[in-house]
């Protein structure tokens, strides 16, 4: 009896899941959510412009969705239900940044909303929202459900995690993932700069290819991780489309040149050398084959050659230490990390298995800790050097080559400081709009608050806020939406004349101004320039043409006393909450509102 009930109670449960599968309440939503147990599949040979396939559709039995080397159209499909009564906005990220073609299809109640097409051969500004991955806007209106399906193509095998995010959440990690990336650039950057200045000090070949090597592999991660598309390339999607077998090539023809200026000391005509020319001849040729290659091929090509020549490296280090040469094995080492990293790639691409760590967290990991060792070799290597050198004059000509190298190591140090600075950069500018964000805005109201209060100069915000730009999003679709905001955003940064003077995206559809060394009537009349300017603007999209208003709230600090930044804000939100109130398109400012 006890056993029919547990059976039943099963049967109950998995006919709950089954139904709910399907369907994603985003009233659940707490920043991001993984939609994979929401998602269904179907593989076949549909047109991705056609209706979506009606029947054949299954539910995943991994926790992630893999695409095989299949180059059939692969079809996802999930439902976002809005049981609120207002109107939401999402971001749905397909985390794949090669995926060749994407179609998007938004349906409600059986109608098609939108079709969006998407996907690494297409240039890259034409993206609705300008990221490495790719990130479709939605909009659920109130009690609406909609069904959403995805049509990919592609001739490579990914993992595809799709995410959907909260707005505000997702710029927020983002910020943070950029401040990661850079630094692991700017550190890896950093090894090659060494590289190069051991080689101009030293002349020796191996730190340039070295140098050679870095380079090719962090453009590999830099290709598959998107950033490569976004920043070096965005106009050439065919470069994009082949970015990832020249780079390839290129780091296995470097590291086949590196063991073979390494071994050829101590094996001047063991067969292990005619192996590496071997290699390196077969990447050279590989490259131009590149072009003419399927991706499946020669993606096959790349991971054997790769494995056989991280077994010959490890092979002439195992000779060598049999050998008795038990230095300069560094090396050696981050190649045994790279052939480790490289068999767990083909575990998670040629098998049904998914490892808990990505292909790019992998090569990312592998990269450092090649760099690691090979710090340690240089490090170890000058160390040697200076027991060497014991009489007099050799010691004089030492110490003139360190001061040398101080100097070129100062100078790379500056360089390297430029490069942070413009990461730095990067890491202020909002992605949508190409003006400062949110972030900078809050160190900027900081410190000018702080310069007021020391200089005593007056200063000026500016805040504005569209007039019913929900009707605009409703009415043209959120990437018109977008393209408004670039708009105003664009325009308003025209209006300022001074240097000190920002425009800043505060967030959504608002911005802030910030005006040091400005008093109220001064910022009074910019806040109006800048009103006027928009409301005369015409922004022309898709042979539309709309125009928009907006609402300013100032608020003026005579810095005669302290005053914290977030009251300051709350001043002028409560001027352009006043102006709201008061019939919209006008400027207020806080004295009036007290
Ligand atoms: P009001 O005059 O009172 O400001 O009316 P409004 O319609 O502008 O009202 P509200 O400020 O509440 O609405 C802001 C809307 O802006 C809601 C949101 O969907 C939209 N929005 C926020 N951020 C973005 C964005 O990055 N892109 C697009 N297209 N729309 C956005
Ligand atoms: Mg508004
Ligand atoms: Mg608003």
């Amino acid at each position: 009896m006890f056993n029919k009930f547990v059976i039943f109670l099963l049967i109950f449960v998995e006919l709950l899941i089954q139904v709910n599968a399907a369907t994603y309440d985003i009233s659940n939503l707490q920043g991001k959510t993984d939609l994979t147990p929401y998602i269904e599949y179907n593989i076949g040979d549909h047109d991705p412009l056609e209706a979506p396939p009606i029947e054949g559709w299954s539910q995943f039995t991994y926790s992630q969705i893999k695409l095989g080397f299949d180059n059939r159209v692969q079809w996802f499909r999930f439902e976002l239900a809005n049981p609120s009564a207002q109107v939401e906005s999402y971001y749905i990220e397909l985390d794949a940044p090669l995926l060749d073609h994407i179609t998007f299809y938004i349906l409600s109640q059986g109608r098609v909303r939108s079709v969006q097409s998407l996907g690494d051969n297409q240039v890259f500004p034409l993206r609705p929202v300008l990221h490495e991955s790719f990130i479709i806007p939605i909009s659920l209106h109130a009690s609406e459900t909609l069904e959403i399906y995805i049509a990919t193509q592609t001739s490579g095998s990914t993992q595809l995690p799709i995410t959907l995010w909260q707005k505000e959440y997702f710029q927020e990690q983002q910020n943070y993932q950029r401040l990661l990336t850079g630094s692991y650039i700017g550190l890896i950057v950093a090894a090659i700069i060494a590289c190069l200045i051991t080689f101009s000090v030293s002349r020796e070949k191996s730190s340039l290819l070295n140098a050679g090597f870095i380079v090719s592999f962090l453009m590999i991660i830099l290709t598959l991780n998107g950033f490569a598309f976004h920043y070096f390339w965005p106009n050439q999607p065919v470069l994009q489309q082949h970015a990832f077998y020249i780079f390839t090539c290129l780091s296995i023809l470097f590291s086949a040149l590196l063991a073979r200026e390494t071994l050829k000391h101590f094996y001047q005509d063991h067969q292990l050398m005619s192996w590496f020319k071997y290699i390196a001849l077969f990447a050279v040729l590989l490259l131009p084959a590149t072009l003419y290659l399927s991706y499946q091929a020669g993606l096959y090509l790349i991971i054997l050659i790769s494995i056989i020549i991280c077994i010959c490296h490890l092979y002439a280090g195992v000779m060598a230490w049999n050998h008795g040469l038990h230095e300069h094995q560094e090396f050696n080492y981050g190649l045994a990390v790279l052939l480790i990293c490289l068999l767990l790639i083909c575990v998670n691409n040629f098998s049904p298995f998914s490892l808990p760590i990505s292909n790019l967290n992998l090569l990312q990991l592998s990269l450092i800790i090649h760099i690691l060792f090979l710090a340690i070799a240089v490090t170890r290597s000058s160390a040697i050097e200076y027991d060497v050198f014991g009489n007099d004059e050799e010691a004089t000509d030492q110490a003139l080559l360190h001061s040398e190298q101080m100097m070129e190591l100062q100078f790379a140090f500056r360089e390297l400081e430029e490069k942070n600075q413009q990461l730095e950069k990067l890491n202020t500018i909002d992605a949508l709009s190409g003006i400062y964000n949110r972030r900078h805005f809050d160190k900027r109201l900081q410190a000018e608050l702080r310069r007021g209060r020391r200089e005593l100069t007056p200063l000026s915000l500016i805040l504005f806020d569209i007039d019913h730009f929900k009707k605009v999003n409703d009415t043209y679709g959120h990437i018109v939406g977008d393209e408004v905001i670039r708009c105003i955003s664009m325009c308003a940064s025209e209006q300022l004349s001074r240097t000190a003077d920002e425009v800043f995206r505060y967030g959504g559809e608002e911005f802030a101004v910030l005006l040091p060394n400005t008093n109220l009537p001064g910022a009074l009349t910019l806040a109006e320039k800048i009103r006027v300017a928009i409301e005369n603007l015409t922004i022309t999209l898709n042979e539309q043409t709309l125009s928009c208003k907006i609402s300013l709230g100032l608020a003026t600090h005579d810095s005669t006393k302290a005053i914290e930044p977030n009251s300051f804000i709350e001043m002028a939100d409560s001027a352009l909450y006043k102006a709201k109130q008061s019939g919209r398109n006008q400027v207020q400012t806080y004295q009036e509102v007290i």
